[in-house]
């Protein structure tokens, strides 16, 4: 299953694809439609300050390098362990495609049921991009914890997630490409 939705300089949502109101009514409901979200700010869509900052770093380094980018997350449903890979491509005029793909699905016998928290409430923190939530200072899988949860949450990120981009983008620059050594010593 493919959900894609393509951006504008401003990060405005200009299009999605297709099959995605079937994907929104499966899962968000009837305010993911695609009548509800395009032509608004991608940004009004994310829930939480440092998940924001980081689909803006994300997108930022896509449009300067204009190079794409692949990001491995988890989008958990109650009962079932799902791997995506987000892939955000630049195009003309700044605009950038976004694109997810769905890698794996692991069902359980574990009912994880997540909520958003009213803002300013207590409530545990929870990775937006690992779905690990943070009780008593240790990120745990809530379904490697062996029962059922119902949880309202305040979405983050963790500290791993919050550096991995950084770290693949690194790695990356490191790859130097053939022919540059001997440029530079030249
Ligand atoms: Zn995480």
């Amino acid at each position: 299953m493919l959900t894609a939705y393509t951006l504008d300089r401003r990060d405005r949502i200009l299009a999605v694809n297709p099959g995605w109101d079937q994907f929104a009514l499966d899962n968000e409901g009837r305010s993911a439609c695609a009548d509800q979200v395009v032509g608004g700010r991608l940004m009004d869509a994310i829930t939480g300050d440092a998940v924001r900052m980081f689909m803006t770093a994300i997108l930022m380094r896509v449009r300067v390098t204009g190079q794409s980018e692949a990001v491995p997350y988890r989008c958990d449903s109650p009962t079932t362990k799902r791997r995506y890979v987000m892939v955000l491509e630049p195009l003309a005029d700044g605009g950038v495609r976004v694109s997810h793909h769905l890698e794996s699905e692991e069902p359980s016998n574990l009912r994880i049921r997540v909520r958003t928290a009213d803002y300013g409430q207590r409530a545990p923190l929870r990775c937006s991009i690992c779905c690990r939530v943070k009780e008593e200072g240790i990120w745990i899988d809530p379904f490697e914890d062996g029962k059922d949860r119902d949880l309202w949450v305040i979405h983050t990120l963790c500290d791993d997630c919050k550096q991995a981009p950084v770290q693949r983008y690194r790695q990356r620059q490191l790859r130097v490409p053939p022919g540059a050594t001997e440029a530079m010593s030249a």
